[in-house]
């Protein structure tokens, strides 16, 4: 008999590593599924995979960032040390206002950090910077390593998933995985119309692997992110460019404005290219993560057209056992320890879903732009 799963995950990037490894943990039967043969080949094998707090002014997502900034250090520190380079992370404010919000940024991250001046940063190898923060529980991850590291011992299937049936007594998966849960964790490639409520775009960045001379203890961020060197070897990367067709963009340089970029830091002698690293990564609508089951959108727009109109009352109606783990931006090494966590507890223990991650919160402001982009006007909101 064909196995049956208590949990498949289509997507090999972090989310869907880490959720596998979470439910696998509580003794689930898992398997994962990815179009490619190995995992993180999408935005997760791009990524620098840095683990750095988010500094900025008190929002929801610094609060959140912040939260799984303390559990991914502990997650990694304690399960995947060989994978995590806890080399500290200097953070160079970008713009003279964040340099005078400094303390203020400060204050708002719950992680030890301390106000290092020109001279302190100086020996650390940072020139013309007169103020930054170090955090010395930041670092970095090796992306493609750790992801492969999450999901040992769980089936691992290569499969392009084109539909998921719901006709029959289980869920099946691209038409042979059998599962009575399935979580969506496709990234930047959604998963056709079924997630179109929750606005996920992407966003293309690039890597480098460079030899270097230079020796540098800490890992930095200002406009780009710079590693620590470890045998030799630096990482340099950021994602910032909004585009569907990133490799016209770069025109064949992708790695250009990051060397440029690295030298308002730090001087690195001698760069000799070791790898080149492209990808998208995802992001929603409202920057927050995206989890929770997801909501059988056509059915809803169907049954009750007036949410269009602002009907707020309509009850809820999801696709079968169908879930979402999406959304994690530009730090989803930061961010897919808990979240996984939150989700499969969600899943499988019932626990509530916190409201800033639940992708409930899209839908009925998703339902409401269809009706402007028609030109229609809202008239009647009793449904
Ligand atoms: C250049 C760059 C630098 C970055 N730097 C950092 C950083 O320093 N720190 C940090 O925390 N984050 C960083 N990020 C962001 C981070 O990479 C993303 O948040 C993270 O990769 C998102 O992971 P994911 O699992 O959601 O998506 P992905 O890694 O894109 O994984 C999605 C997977 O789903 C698979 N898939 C999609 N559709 C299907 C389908 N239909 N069937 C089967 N498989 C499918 C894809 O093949 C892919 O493997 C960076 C990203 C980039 C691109």
């Amino acid at each position: 008999m064909e196995a049956l799963y208590d949990l498949v995950v289509v997507g090999a990037g972090i989310a869907g590593c880490t959720a596998a490894r979470e439910a696998k943990a509580k003794g689930l039967r898992v398997a994962i599924i990815d179009k490619a043969q190995k995992p993180a080949t999408g935005g997760s094998g791009a990524a620098g995979a840095f683990i750095s707090p988010k500094l900025g002014s008190k929002t929801e997502l610094l609060e959140l960032t912040n939260e799984a900034f303390n559990y991914a250090v502990r997650f990694y520190t304690q399960n995947y040390p060989k994978y995590f380079t806890k080399s500290g992370i200097v953070r160079i404010p970008q713009t003279p206002k964040d340099a005078q919000n400094l303390l203020y940024h400060q204050s708002l991250v719950d992680a030890k950090s301390q106000l290092l001046e020109r001279e302190e940063l100086e020996l650390l190898g940072i020139k013309n910077e007169t103020q930054a923060l170090f955090f010395e529980d930041g670092g970095f991850c090796e992306a493609q390593e750790l992801c492969e590291a999450l999901i040992v011992g769980i089936d691992y299937f290569c499969i392009d998933v084109q539909d998921i049936d719901e006709s029959g007594e289980y869920l099946l998966v691209g038409k042979q995985v059998k599962a009575i849960n399935v979580v969506l964790a496709t990234g930047y490639r959604a998963f056709g119309q079924k997630l179109d409520y929750m606005g996920i775009k992407g966003l293309w960045g690039s890597r480098g692997d460079f030899f270097t001379d230079s020796k540098l203890a800490v890992s930095m961020h200002k406009k780009i992110s710079v590693s620590a060197v470890v045998d030799g070897v630096v990482k340099l990367g950021a994602t910032h460019v909004k585009s569907q067709s990133p490799c016209m963009e770069c025109k064949g340089e992708p790695l250009a404005p990051l060397i440029e970029a690295s030298k308002s830091m730090v001087e690195l002698e001698n760069l000799r290219i070791k790898e080149t690293f492209c990808g998208m990564r995802s992001g929603s609508h409202d920057f927050k993560p995206l989890l929770g089951r997801v909501i059988d959108s056509a059915y809803m727009l169907q049954s009750y057209p007036k949410i269009k109109l602002g009907y707020k009352k309509a009850p809820l109606k999801y696709c079968k056992n169908l879930y979402v783990f999406n959304g994690l931006g530009g730090r989803g090494f930061v961010l897919a320890p808990l979240m996984a966590k939150w989700l499969i507890e969600y899943i499988f223990e019932g626990k509530e879903l916190d409201s800033r991650v639940d992708a409930n919160r899209l839908f009925l402001k998703w339902a409401r732009r269809l009706n402007k982009l028609k030109g229609d006007t809202p008239k009647d909101k009793n449904g």
